[in-house]
């Protein structure tokens, strides 16, 4: 501990009590443990950082917001490097639409500040007060609005990373395989560029209730034809009914037209405040878990009548396959639900990534994705370690 707070200002560096406790885990709640945390502040704090826990062996854990869901930061026996003091918004280049932004920058504070550009970043996810660009490029993030703009991903155009042997890769689009989804085992992300697109000039929502799921799916079949379509967002009986809906199968879809029949800004205000406000709901209902998977089309309307017949609370971005059903803590059923998923080619993880959660559940060709990826980029596996797999 000497040693790395000779590397940085005072200020830089703790390892009292309430910092280890604060930053021990994320919003998973999977309790880890924190050795110390750093805030660095230019990305030569980072390639310092990293030098020293090559020669130490130290494990180092970048953290955002920490408002990921499966323990990607949270550490164990680490050091956490926090993104929070990097925060800069540097170029914005309106003809190309192009954004150089800072990892610890979170993603309204980001829109806020090119409001007045005409210009967004559309990757929504519901954390969005707080979860971070290098947060989310890390995890892919996908989210509300995935069924117009897909995913992180799709955004960006070239990061700046410090790797695990201190070096600064500049990684462009074609390396994207290197750090994004890759929940940080390849280094920190520093900066990277983004691609944005216009705000748009006008919106509308429906609000659709079906008894029976099957007809449902159908009229999401039609919904996603539609070239306005900017949101697809589902919730079961269970979950309506916790915001106070009618307790049957709801989509809520946005246009980005004025065809849907609410056009009332402040009547969309509230039923996007109802959706958004329906994790902490679940949470306080009991049903703290989140899961994400992701199903092909043809395989929801089954998975989607298991849940249901589970009493399981459902809600996801629907338009995408993405279901996040709610469950109680060490819920048995979680294990048969990654068997359904497995078994019927979706994903474990649609968005949330595998962190410590989910990682015995990756599959072997992950592992050897990650084991060459490490080679490359982190042969001493100084970042993130035993995380993803
Ligand atoms: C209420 C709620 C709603 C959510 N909704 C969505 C949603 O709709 N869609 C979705 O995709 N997710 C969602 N999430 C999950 C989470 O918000 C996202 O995964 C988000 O992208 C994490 O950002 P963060 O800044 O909090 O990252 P953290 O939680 O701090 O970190 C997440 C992972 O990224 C790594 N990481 C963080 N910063 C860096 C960096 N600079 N360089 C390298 N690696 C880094 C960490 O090590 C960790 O593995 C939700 C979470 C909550 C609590």
């Amino acid at each position: 501990m000497d040693q790395l707070e000779s590397l940085f200002q005072p200020t830089q560096v703790s390892n009292r009590e309430e910092t280890r406790i604060a930053y021990s885990r994320d919003a998973s709640r999977i309790q880890g443990e924190c050795r110390a945390v750093v805030w660095p502040e230019t990305v030569t704090d980072i390639v310092r950082l990293a030098q020293w826990a090559a020669e130490t062996g130290v494990d180092l854990v970048p953290r955002g917001a920490g408002t990921g869901l499966c323990g990607g930061s949270t550490p164990q026996n680490s050091v956490v490097v926090d993104s929070a003091r990097l925060r800069h918004i540097d170029v914005l280049n309106l003809q190309l639409k192009h954004v150089v932004v800072e990892a610890g920058v979170p993603l309204d504070q980001l829109n806020l500040n090119l409001r007045s550009s005409g210009l967004f970043l559309p990757v929504i996810p519901g954390s969005h007060r707080s979860a971070t660009i290098g947060g989310m490029i890390a995890t892919n993030a996908a989210g509300l609005h995935a069924v117009r703009y897909g995913r992180m991903s799709d955004w960006v155009e070239e990061v700046v990373v410090v790797d695990g042997k201190g070096e600064i890769q500049r990684l462009s689009v074609g390396d994207r395989n290197a750090f994004a989804g890759r929940e940080g085992i390849t280094g920190m992300i520093v900066q990277a560029t983004l691609r944005l697109t216009e705000i748009p000039k006008s919106r509308s929502l429906t609000l659709f209730s079906f008894e029976h799921l099957a007809d449902m799916l159908e009229q999401v079949k039609q919904l996603k034809t539609n070239s306005a379509l900017s949101a697809l967002e589902y919730l079961n009986p269970h979950a309506a009914g916790l915001v106070g809906w009618t307790a049957r199968h709801c989509v809520l879809a946005e246009y980005y037209s004025g065809e849907g029949e609410i056009r009332d800004p402040a009547e969309m205000v509230n039923l996007w405040g109802a959706r958004e406000s329906l994790s902490a709901r679940l949470t306080q209902a009991g049903f703290p878990i989140s899961e994400d998977p992701q199903f092909p089309p043809e395989a929801l309307e089954d998975n989607l009548d298991w849940l249901m017949v589970q009493n399981i609370p459902v809600f996801g971005h629907l338009g995408v396959g993405i279901l996040h059903p709610r469950f109680l803590r060490e819920d048995a059923r979680i294990a048969e639900l990654y068997y359904r998923v497995s078994a019927s080619g979706g994903q474990i993880s649609g968005e949330h990534g595998m962190g410590l959660k989910k990682r015995h559940w990756a599959s072997e060709a992950l592992k050897a994705e990650v084991l060459a990826l490490k080679r490359q980029f982190d042969p001493q596996h100084i970042f993130n370690r035993g995380k993803l797999c």
